[in-house]
């Protein structure tokens, strides 16, 4: 499996690192020419989705990448990621792909909780490690077809809706768990 992973801003490294453990190919998608490559899931990691947002539209990525996205690619994402995919952010005025029916909200867990580890049920497993960085909130699902992998606090922390699969922890730093 050929595994493009976003490297434009943020946590791309580990994402790389998660998906060769996993015995994909992975390569890095900085520039369009990056596309041409056969890529059977494009991975988006976490980091500042404004920055990502913006050099997405800066290199001419952010069309071809919508395209495919809604085409139907499979997507794995992140954090950062999950912001760039969301339909809708409450908390900022941008909206980015808006691929993935679910509202999110930025830095949802405030400063004190900024970044924290807890251990829960996801996609069938139990006492899985799930590290939070920043991280952002689902606040509402836009769809009834999402499928819901994991909660906290009541809320959902990931969910997959057709092709995508999105994260607001960081299953890729905990990938030996
Ligand atoms: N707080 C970041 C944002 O709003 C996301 C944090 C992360 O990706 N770890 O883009």
């Amino acid at each position: 499996m050929n595994v493009g992973v976003l490297a434009l801003q943020g946590a791309f490294a580990e994402m790389e690192a998660y998906w060769r453990m996993r015995g994909a190919e992975v390569f890095e998608i900085r520039q369009a020419a990056d596309l041409e490559r056969g890529i059977d899931l494009l991975a988006l990691p976490g980091g500042e989705s404004t920055v990502q947002g913006r050099l997405l539209k800066k290199l001419g990525l952010f069309e071809p990448l919508k395209r495919r996205i809604d085409a139907g690619l499979p997507v794995f994402a992140t954090c950062a990621g999950l912001i760039l995919l969301a339909e809708r952010i409450e908390n900022d005025d941008a909206v980015w792909f808006a691929s993935l029916p679910v509202t999110v909200k930025r830095n949802a867990y405030g400063r004190q909780l900024g970044s924290f580890t807890t251990r829960g049920d996801f996609d069938g497993k139990h006492d899985f490690p799930m590290t939070f960085i920043r991280a952002p909130a689902i606040t509402d699902l836009l769809s009834p077809d999402i499928e819901v992998l994991s909660t906290f606090d009541g809320a959902p922390t990931s969910v997959r809706w057709r092709n995508i699969t999105a994260f607001t922890w960081h299953p890729e730093l905990n990938a030996t768990a």
